[in-house]
């Protein structure tokens, strides 16, 4: 199974100081950064996504500053990410419209020749068609059965917009693979997606709607994908925006899965409570550890409240701050206790969670568990066990919860540790 990473402009200041907690002199964004690839020896992933939300256009706004997205159009996804090198230029690179940011709409704002032209202007190797995601899943459902209007409306979209796209697509190199996306209220109308696609000439289907499924509805998903296209030979899935990328060992028992997209290792380094930090455990399973947080005092909008209301006195934050980071330090060198740097770093996350509407015993409880969870990563010192490029050149500040340029690298090393993860899982 290929890891296609989801990318949305990540990158990171090689040169960014972290003791000033500045930028390299004269940095110029994206130009003088480093992509996951560029960082390690061996890029954290078979091939990268790129969502045409994510680039925008007059449609939608999305991340790409207005230059960066004109500059897409113009030099291509390959050379926009820098994955133009003899290493990687078999690197394959996926390209879909993104539905989840129109998938409010009646009907998705893009047509099948526009979606052809994106991914001819960013010379794509692989491009989805255009869908229209259905919330819907009802596991009981029989065959056809079942399914609000909403639904199956969506479901005739997507095949219909299908349909136009294979064909839109001819005129693309013939390098270009196009993938039909499928979506169903059931295990039985994705498999009857499945089926029509293939009929379309579809060699390469993607299941799509997936991420707000559990574990359970996603083996009922993916199961009557696989027993509907098993018949055809030269049939591969893909598994669109598929978060639970971390339970990916028991997906292996489909052998058509010949890819996956995810962005979820990079994304849990900074937007999960808990698993921010991965660690290779056995075989299967990967061990996580919580990073801990140590915000500006002045940037983080809940302690910034915290000054304004006069609940803390800003000057003492900054002072709380400071210690929370040379505990943490010192700690990594030898020179502060376990004990004296929990402390500390508990000090701090006082105000961090205190709220208006928090009681006493609550904040208590919270910090508490929030003592057990650093308490756990300190004592593991997970940082120096990795021999990671990030880990080998930045040490204990990896672990540090603090603004993009180490949360970004926590995530890389995430990245990192995940593909090899999968390698593993690949080889069983
Ligand atoms: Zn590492």
């Amino acid at each position: 199974m290929k890891f296609i990473f989801a990318d949305s402009l990540d990158f990171v200041d090689p040169r960014f100081d972290f003791v000033n907690d500045i930028n390299g002199e004269g940095r110029e964004p994206y130009w003088d950064d480093v992509f996951p690839h560029e960082i390690f020896e061996q890029a954290p992933y078979d091939g990268v996504l790129i969502s045409r939300a994510t680039v925008g256009d007059a449609i939608y706004k999305g991340k790409y500053t207005e230059s960066q997205s004109m500059r897409f159009r113009r030099v291509g996804a390959r050379e926009h990410l820098r994955l133009n090198t003899p290493e990687h230029i078999e690197k394959p690179i996926f390209g879909d419209n993104g539905a989840f940011s129109y998938s409010s709409m009646a009907e998705p704002p893009y047509t099948a020749k526009d979606t052809v032209e994106f991914y001819g202007d960013g010379k794509f190797t692989h491009g989805c068609s255009v869908d229209h995601i259905i919330f819907e899943f009802d596991s009981n459902a029989k065959g056809m059965g079942g399914g609000t209007d909403d639904s199956r409306k969506r479901y005739e979209i997507t095949l219909q917009l299908a349909s136009e796209f294979y064909e839109e697509s001819k005129q693309l190199k013939k390098s270009f693979t196009p993938i039909g996306v499928i979506q169903g209220w059931s295990p039985g109308s994705l498999a009857a997606s499945a089926t029509e696609l293939v009929k379309m000439g579809y060699r390469y289907l993607a299941i799509g709607g997936l991420v707000p499924l559990k574990s359970d509805e996603i083996h009922l998903a993916v199961a009557a994908v696989h027993d509907a296209v098993k018949k055809w030979p030269s049939v591969k899935l893909h598994l669109l925006g598929f978060a639970k990328a971390d339970t990916l060992h028991e997906f292996t028992k489909y052998s058509k899965i010949a890819s996956f997209d995810s962005t979820s290792p990079l994304i849990k380094a900074f937007k999960d409570s808990v698993r921010n930090y991965y660690e290779p455990l056995d075989d299967r399973s990967l061990n996580y550890y919580t990073a801990i947080r140590i915000p500006q005092a002045i940037e983080n909008n809940i302690l910034k409240n915290h000054a304004k209301t006069g609940l803390y006195r800003q000057e003492d934050l900054l002072k709380m701050e400071r210690s929370a980071l040379k505990s943490v330090r010192d700690y990594s060198k030898g020179k502060c206790s376990l004990e004296n740097t929990l402390d500390s770093l508990i000090e701090y996350s006082e105000p961090l969670q205190t709220r208006k509407s928090t009681d006493d015993e609550a904040l208590k409880r919270k910090l508490h568990t929030l003592r057990t969870h650093y308490k756990r990563t300190l004592e593991n010192k997970p940082w120096e066990k990795c021999d990671c490029n990030i880990c080998r050149d930045i040490g204990v500040e990896t672990i540090i919860f603090r603004a993009s340029n180490r949360n970004r690298r926590r995530g890389f090393h995430n990245l990192k540790v995940y593909y090899d993860h999968l390698q593993r899982i690949n080889n069983l």
